[in-house]
């Protein structure tokens, strides 16, 4: 249920509703916007009267979210939800591009990759040093290590760091170090690893399961919203379908679709999502055309030798180019890219 307050309610009118929506068992997501407040009354509201709101003084109108995603949902926060990422906003008019290696694998390489990136344009770093690799006898990444170097590379170029989160045991460590928490594909539904994130303040970026729909990556993004994380951005990262001429299937649909039911940023990555780096190109282009927020794709300075997704990797010259198209794309849709601050030489950034 949402309660929608009045533009002149008093702070004390918006507190005695707040006091009210405890008192009827409910949980309070507020939502303060520019003209008025919305009084999120989340959980098992299905059964309590709308009318023992409606008759608050300061209440406009009260009405029920019918989406099963309720704070994820648009008809609870119907402007996009926009918020700033070390230089820049996600989710507004700039359109974000995280770029990297599908792993950190030495200093010298996400450095080297990080410096070519943000050259060609990027706003953000990728790079995993969690890797979930199918066979337990694959590259596992280079872990701690792997995000010291990670930092360092943020401390040369000043981009903000995006790097997977695998399980609970590791969030610590991660939320001291990252600038974005991505949950991987075949994490979208750890719920126990969800609700942890959802009680750290840390950026989200969280993809789409294989074979998740997008009701169910909308019900995983309110696991973290429940907690308190506002700062979450959906990924189409391509599903599985009966197609093997690439590696998943991108569902371009996802874009217009979520941004239709979720005020939530959302970042497609046609990496994962063609499997080919001859196609991620054609596929980026589209996801700005479509709507898209962001894009998240694999950089490598020698795809060949990649220890992983070598194969779906850009070189920084292909990469440069996608920048120059995807730019053009966006100007064309009223958006332009965002671009990052200076370098930073601090090491760590406390916990998030
Ligand atoms: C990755 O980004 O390298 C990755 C493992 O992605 P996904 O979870 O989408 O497979
Ligand atoms: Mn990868």
């Amino acid at each position: 249920m949402m309660i929608v307050m009045k533009p002149d309610a008093t702070p004390e009118q918006v507190g005695h509703v707040i006091e009210h929506v405890k008192a009827a068992g409910l949980i309070v997501h507020l939502s303060q916007g520019v003209e008025t407040t919305i009084i999120g009354a989340i959980g098992e509201a299905h059964n309590i009267p709308a009318d023992i709101f409606e008759g608050l003084d300061g209440v406009d109108v009260v009405k029920r979210i019918t989406q099963p995603f309720k704070l994820a949902s648009r008809q609870f926060h119907p402007e996009n939800s926009v918020f700033p990422l070390d230089g820049f906003t996600v989710g507004g008019r700039e359109i974000a591009i995280i770029a990297g290696p599908c792993s950190v694998e030495s200093r010298s390489q996400i450095i080297e990759t990080a410096q070519a990136v943000k050259e060609a344009g990027a706003s953000a770093l990728r790079g995993g040093v969690f890797k979930p690799r199918t066979s337990p006898y694959s590259f596992q990444g280079l872990g701690e290590e792997g995000l010291e170097y990670l930092v360092d590379a943020r401390a040369e170029t000043g981009l903000p760091i995006v790097a997977e989160i695998m399980s609970q045991t590791q969030l610590d460590l991660m939320i001291e170090h990252v600038d974005v928490l991505q949950v991987g594909a075949r994490n979208m539904q750890n719920f126990n690893l969800l609700r942890a994130i959802g009680e750290t303040q840390t950026a989200v970026l969280l993809k789409r399961g294989f074979s998740a729909t997008i009701g169910e990556l909308l019900m995983s993004a309110e696991y973290i919203l429940a907690g308190g994380n506002k700062q979450v951005m959906l990924c189409e990262r391509g599903i599985r379908t009966y197609e093997t001429a690439t590696r998943n299937t991108t569902d371009i649909n996802a874009v217009p679709v979520l941004k239709n039911l979720t005020h939530l940023p959302v970042i497609l990555d046609p990496s994962h999502s063609t499997g080919h780096a001859d196609y991620v190109s054609a596929v980026a282009r589209a996801a700005i055309a479509a709507g898209a927020d962001g894009l998240i794709i694999e950089v490598h300075p020698d795809p060949a030798h990649a220890v992983s997704d070598g194969k779906q990797s850009l070189k920084p010259e292909k990469f440069a180019e996608l920048v120059k198209q995807v730019g053009q794309i966006a100007q064309v849709m009223g958006r332009n890219l965002a671009t990052t601050g200076v370098p930073s030489p601090v090491f760590g950034r406390g916990p998030g």
